[in-house]
């Protein structure tokens, strides 16, 4: 008998752009999974209902994007510790109608910092741009996961120190420490002193955008990575330097790679999703200039 095909979902608002249908679709089928996976625009209102509804219809997991990351955690019946301390959720999986939410997108970037650059988590010394729900998921995945220090620069002071809190209660051997984006002093000699950057700031998406920080405070030998999936004018400055550099397609990549973990108990198939991505994303780009 034909295996019934198992439901997946993307919840945002929007989330037409999203090139994760074809990366996962192309995964279930390398593995002989017969499964289905759509896009839902969610209004923040909508969500409670929609997770309901999902609920109802059968769906065994779900992906979240933004604004309901934060959200999510407070409609399922159970948390992965680390996803607890991020305050953020972007994978569900429906364990016989348990709902139990995860976030994948730290061990995505861990995943693509040891593919772009052969370095494990362990020992490094951390700079993070940004504060928002992709720096949360991320920081403290590496706050968890052995690295030396942590620093975060965001333009609101107050979300950065509310982040660094949050950290030093999960982690609190590790030195972690808050500042203003503006303050360039401080961010140059922390540039000095880190191995990696990552860039979380939302700045590089729209062309035109100015860089995060002022280029000429990076140094050669500094690894760069920023979340944004194209090549940004930093990572352009960051390359002219002698830097090692890594766009957020690996990120990407990986998260996808670690929810599909989570739903199938199987390794995914790294790279058929890779090409699925990059082919997406390709199409995505064609379409746009
Ligand atoms: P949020 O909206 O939660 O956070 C946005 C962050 O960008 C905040 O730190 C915000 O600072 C900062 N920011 C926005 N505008 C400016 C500006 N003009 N100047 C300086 N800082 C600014 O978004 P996310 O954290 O979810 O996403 C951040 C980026 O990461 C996005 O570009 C997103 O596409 C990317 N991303 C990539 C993923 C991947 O898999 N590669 C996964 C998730 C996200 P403030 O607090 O002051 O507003």
């Amino acid at each position: 008998m034909q295996e019934v095909a198992r439901k997946y979902a993307l919840l945002g608002w929007p989330v037409a752009h999203s090139v994760s249908p074809p990366m996962q679709e192309a995964a279930f089928k390398a593995v002989g999974i017969p499964a289905t996976y759509v896009l839902r625009a969610v209004r923040p209102e909508q969500l409670a209902e929609t997770v309901t509804a999902l609920r109802d219809e059968g769906f065994a997991g779900w992906n979240i994007t933004v604004p309901h990351k934060q959200q999510m955690a407070t409609l399922l019946d159970e948390i992965d510790p680390e996803a607890q301390v991020a305050g953020s959720i972007n994978t569900v999986v429906n364990r016989d109608g348990r709902l139990i939410g995860h976030s994948t997108d730290g061990p995505g970037m861990e995943a693509a910092v040891r593919e772009g650059f052969g370095v494990e988590l362990a020992g490094q010394a951390v700079v993070f741009l940004g504060a928002g729900g992709a720096a949360r998921a991320v920081s403290a995945h590496f706050a968890l996961h052995g690295v030396r220090r942590l620093w975060v620069f965001n333009r609101t002071v107050d979300r950065a120190r509310a982040l660094v809190g949050t950290l030093h209660e999960a982690a609190p051997d590790i030195p972690v420490a808050a500042h203003s984006l503006a303050d360039t002093g401080v961010l140059a000699a922390a540039l000095a002193e880190a191995d990696l950057l990552i860039q979380a700031t939302s700045l590089g998406l729209h062309a035109g955008d100015p860089t995060p920080i002022p280029p000429e405070l990076l140094r050669p030998g500094l690894a760069v990575v920023d979340m944004i999936y194209r090549p940004t004018q930093l990572l352009r400055a960051a390359a002219r330097l002698g830097c090692p550099t890594a766009d957020g397609r690996g990120m990407l990549l990986h998260q996808g790679a670690e929810s599909f973990r989570i739903w199938t108990g199987r390794p995914a198939p790294i790279e058929v999703m890779r090409r699925a991505l990059d082919d997406a994303l390709e199409k995505r780009r064609t379409e746009t200039v």
